[in-house]
């Protein structure tokens, strides 16, 4: 595998966890742009937002989609990456996208069920289902305008990964 593989979903579609399973079994590297861009920043996400607002960390989160941008990659990416045009196609010009999908109810259980406290600020200020359904429906056709294949993300890990490979034709490293 050469070109980069780009995760996109919504949050708790399993970007990081099958992205980390992704890269250890194709032996390359995994780098997850929302824990990048927190380490480079120095700072959660939660602040970046709460102290620049969301237009300046949409900025500074392109900037990290080009900055991890390289061969022999996965790349989990921010649930909102694809809310920018030159993000979708940046990412569909520069390696393979792939949309992990899950439905709301899925997304919703496993949001409950690990809340990332501090990761991401609430979008909305709803209750969780409420938000991932009013999210999801806004950004659906968004990841899959972006994406070179869409998966079934309501799976086991092993298994959306091994979809991933079948999908992308890739050997076991
Ligand atoms: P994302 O990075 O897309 O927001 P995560 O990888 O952080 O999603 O997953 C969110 C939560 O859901 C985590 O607690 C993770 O353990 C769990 N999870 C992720 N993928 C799966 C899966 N395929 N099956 C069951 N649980 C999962
Ligand atoms: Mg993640």
């Amino acid at each position: 595998m050469t070109l980069p593989i780009f995760l996109v979903g919504a949050r708790g579609c399993g970007k990081t966890t099958v992205g980390r399973a992704l890269a250890l079994a194709q032996g390359c590297q995994f780098i997850d742009t929302d824990f990048w861009l927190q380490e480079t920043a120095q700072q959660t996400i939660a602040d970046i937002v709460a102290h620049d607002g969301w237009e300046a960390f949409r900025a500074r989160e392109t900037d990290a989609l080009k900055a991890v941008t390289a061969p022999a990659r996965v790349i989990a990416t921010g649930g909102g990456i694809i809310l920018s045009e030159y993000n979708r196609h940046f990412m569909r010009e520069k390696g393979i996208v792939v949309y992990l999908c899950a439905p709301v109810a899925v997304l919703a259980d496993r949001l409950e069920a690990f809340p990332e406290e501090g990761q991401r600020p609430t979008l909305t200020g709803k209750p969780i289902s409420e938000e991932v359904s009013e999210v999801l429906a806004l950004r659906d056709a968004l990841y899959r305008e972006a994406a070179h294949h869409v998966v079934n993300a309501a799976q086991l890990p092993d298994q959306v990964v091994s979809d991933i490979e079948a999908a992308l034709q890739l050997a076991r490293a």
